[in-house]
C-alpha cells in the first residue's frame, strides 16, 4: 500500500512536520510526542523561524545578546538529539521578543517578514517532505506572543496552501496532509504556573491571563509521556540559556513537576480536503498507544 492518505497503524508512516518560532517551543510542547515518533521510527523535521535572539539569558557566562542566536541554535540540536531529531530547519528570522517590546519593531523580527513570503516558504518545505501531520501552534500562541501567533497563520495557510494545485505550480506537486494539529496547554495549568511565586507567566495580568492556553473542552487529543518524560526532561535542560541550572520548574514539587511533563495536548484542526470527521493521525495513533485523562 503506497498511498499515503491509508491509516494503517502499523509500519513507520510520517513524516511529521513540527512548525514553531523558537528553540524550546519543541521541547516545553512536544519532545515526548517527539521522541514518541522517532522510536517508531518515523522522520520527524522541526522548523523553527528564529533562534531566541531577543529573549532573556538565564546565565551571562553562557552567552552575549549577540552570540545568543548561535547558542541557542546550538542548544536546540543538543536538546533535539536527545530525542532523535537531526533535521531541524531555522527560517533566519529574528525573535521578535515579547508583544510591545521595541524588538517588535526590528526589520528582521519574525513578525514584520511579509506574510506571503513566509507563507511561499512553508509551502515549498510542506511540498518537499510531504508530512503526514502537520503540528503547529493554535491561534492564542499558547501565552500569547507575537511569534507564536504569527506561526500559526502562515503554518496554517501554508498547509493549506500546499494542498490546493491552483497555488505555486513552481512550487512543487501539492500535497494535502492527513493532521494538522495545534500544540495547546491547558489554560487551566498555565492559571496554576501563574500562582507560583518564581513560575513562569508570572508576569501576566488577570485579564491577559483570562486568554491563556486554551480550555480543556477544545482538547481533542491527550497523549501520555510518561515513557519519554525522562528523555524530554533533558531536552529542556539542553536549552541551558532559557531554563538556567534548576529549571524554570526548580521550586516546584518533584510530583507536580512529572505530572506537567507527562502530558502533551493538541487540538485537532479541520481541513478543507476532510470528506467528514477528520481522519485517524499518527498523534490519534499515539493517543490510543498512551492514553491520558487530561490533566
Ligand atoms: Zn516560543
Amino acid at each position: 500500500m503506497t498511498d499515503n492518505r491509508t491509516a494503517t497503524g502499523s509500519g513507520a508512516r510520517g513524516p511529521v512536520l513540527f512548525i514553531y518560532a523558537h528553540p524550546d517551543d519543541e521541547s516545553f510542547g512536544a519532545a515526548g510526542t517527539i521522541a514518541a515518533l522517532t522510536d517508531r521510527g518515523v522522520p520527524v523535521t522541526i522548523v523553527s523561524a528564529t533562534r531566541g535572539e531577543a529573549g532573556e539569558i538565564s546565565d551571562l557566562e553562557l552567552a552575549t545578546p549577540e552570540t545568543l542566536g548561535e547558542v541557542r541554535e546550538r542548544e536546540m540540536r543538543d536538546a533535539m538529539a536527545v530525542v532523535g531529531v537531526t533535521d531541524i530547519r531555522f527560517l533566519d528570522y529574528r525573535d521578535s521578543g515579547m508583544a510591545g517590546t521595541p524588538e517588535n519593531n526590528d526589520p528582521r523580527a519574525f513578525v514584520q517578514a511579509p506574510e506571503g513570503e513566509v507563507v511561499d516558504r512553508l509551502l515549498r518545505l510542506i511540498r518537499e517532505t510531504r508530512p503526514e501531520t502537520v503540528v503547529t501552534f493554535g491561534p492564542e500562541g499558547i501565552y500569547g506572543h507575537p511569534d507564536h501567533r504569527f506561526a500559526h497563520r502562515v503554518a496554517r495557510a501554508a498547509v493549506l496552501a500546499a494542498g490546493d494545485s491552483r497555488v505555486g505550480s513552481d512550487a512543487g506537486e501539492p500535497w494535502c496532509v492527513r493532521g494538522l494539529s495545534y500544540n495547546a496547554v491547558p489554560r487551566e495549568r498555565i492559571q496554576r504556573l501563574a500562582q507560583r511565586p518564581n513560575g513562569p507567566f508570572r508576569s501576566l495580568s488577570p485579564e491577559e491571563m483570562a486568554e491563556m492556553g486554551t480550555p480543556w473542552s477544545e482538547i481533542t487529543t491527550v497523549i501520555d509521556v510518561s515513557d519519554f518524560r525522562e528523555r524530554k526532561e533533558r531536552a529542556i535542560r539542553a536549552h541551558l540559556t532559557q531554563v538556567g541550572e534548576g529549571g524554570p520548574m526548580s521550586d516546584m514539587p518533584r510530583d507536580e513537576v512529572e505530572r506537567i511533563l507527562s502530558r502533551e495536548h493538541f487540538v485537532r484542526a479541520p481541513l478543507p480536503w476532510d470528506d467528514g470527521p477528520p481522519p485517524r493521525d499518527l498523534l490519534d495513533d499515539l493517543a490510543a498507544l498512551y492514553p491520558a485523562e487530561p490533566g
